[in-house]
């Protein structure tokens, strides 16, 4: 982890040094919940609440242009971050709501009908599985998936069969947020491309993660959360390609996202204001962009990096405990820093208990990604996962405390 600062990093974050109740220091690692928020983030946020609150793109006094230059110089920053074109960048509630707003754009596009195929994989945070079983529902399309290889990786044989001439679309994750499995976007891309389907990327784990730049990602639509990237929660970004954006119609209607409004019909904004519909969260968009400025002051490269190190670890000291199984890839090539496990005769709540006992924080449960716990043959895991602010002797305690929770019930 050389060339990282990690105690500077932590000096950002007064929450890294509480207390808990059980009168141990806290240990966290729930980023791939969401992820705690530097002194910067607070403080722009506060700043915009203090000095420059408005609604935007409203008023025709001096607070409501500052409001609207904040907004908008947050979508041109989280723009740069990602290398897409401002006008590309809509501002979303979060991932969810990102990827719910692309399947019901192409829905009500009529992009997709009967018979028309669907494709998603079986590792998919249900945030990114549902939208597409309900649009499939709507419009009589069908749903298929890749199916997973036993180390937790996409299972991609059969991809040109799978992904045919009859497919429309085809959303995956990035990178598993059981798993921590990093999935090959371009090559899938690529063959749905070839058959004229529309590619829709998950990157609510990879984005706060990795450098993420949509022009070498190959997709058409990417999705992620500010409070998974050191931001407020309550903002999320939607990219998707200009041309793409500008053929569908909005998802929500109603204020700010409109052209002209007769008794009975309306015309709307272009993109990105045609998919913004009301008063958006101007002060997290602020928060936001201060969280990527943070990041890019510490270099996603470097960040990826000092994860990488925390996972080596982790893989290393968790593997050496006997019973203890690791659901994803073993090893650091393409994996992310999401590390999820079982270990035999225990169940994870009580794990997660005698965790939580010594003041590390993880999440235990199906986190949100039932079908692949079912295709692991598991209810339930216990994951740890890490972030900027993360130590190794935090990745020690963990072990630790998962040694502890194994002679506690032995
Ligand atoms: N996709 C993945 C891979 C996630 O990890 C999460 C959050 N756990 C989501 C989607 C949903 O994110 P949000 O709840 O911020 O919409």
């Amino acid at each position: 982890m050389a060339g990282f600062d990690v105690d500077r990093v932590r000096e950002d974050f007064p929450i890294l040094g509480r207390t808990l109740d059980s009168g141990a220091r806290l240990v966290y690692l729930d980023s791939g919940a969401t992820t705690q928020k530097p002194l910067q983030v607070l403080d722009a946020e506060r700043d915009f609440y203090l000095n420059h609150n408005a609604a935007v793109h409203r008023g025709a006094h001096q607070l409501s242009v500052e409001a609207t230059d904040a907004y908008e110089g947050a979508r041109r920053r989280i723009a740069a971050f990602v290398g897409a074109a401002e006008d590309e960048i809509v501002f979303t509630k979060n991932t969810t709501e990102g990827i719910n707003l692309v399947a019901y754009a192409l829905g009500n596009a009529g992009r997709i009908g009967p018979g028309d195929k669907i494709v998603v994989t079986e590792m998919e945070h249900h945030a990114n599985l549902v939208p597409w079983q309900q649009l499939a529902e709507r419009t009589g399309a069908r749903l298929a998936w890749f199916g997973l290889t036993d180390d937790g990786r996409l299972d991609l044989d059969g991809l040109d069969e799978l992904v045919d001439e009859s497919t429309k679309v085809v959303a995956l994750t990035h990178q598993s947020n059981v798993l921590g499995t990093l999935n090959p976007v371009r090559p899938i891309a690529d063959r749905a491309h070839a058959v004229g389907a529309l590619v829709v990327v998950d990157g609510a784990q990879s984005v706060p993660h990795r450098p993420v730049d949509v022009t070498e990602l190959g997709a058409d639509f990417l999705a992620f959360s500010g409070h998974k990237m050191l931001g407020p929660s309550g903002v999320g970004v939607l990219w998707g390609r200009a041309a793409l954006l500008d053929e569908l119609p909005p998802f929500l209607t109603g204020g700010s996202m409109i052209e002209v409004v007769e008794m009975e019909r309306s015309t709307f904004l272009p993109p990105p204001q045609r998919f913004e519909a009301g008063v958006p969260m101007t002060a997290q968009a602020v928060g936001l962009a201060a969280a990527v400025d943070y990041l890019e002051t510490l270099g996603m490269r470097e960040v990826a990096a000092h994860e990488d190190a925390l996972t080596a670890l982790a893989l290393n000291l968790l593997g050496e405990i006997p019973g203890l199984r690791i659901i994803g890839p073993e090893n650091l090539t393409d994996r992310g820093s999401a590390v999820s496990f079982t270990l035999s005769g225990i169940h994870p709540h009580d794990v997660g208990q005698i965790l939580d006992d010594r003041g590390v924080a993880v999440r235990t449960g199906h986190h949100c990604a039932r079908p692949l716990s079912r295709r692991y043959g598991l209810a339930a895991t216990t994951r740890a996962s890490f972030y900027v602010y993360n130590t190794a002797e935090e990745v020690t305690a963990l072990a630790e405390g998962v040694r502890a929770a194994q002679k506690y019930f032995a």
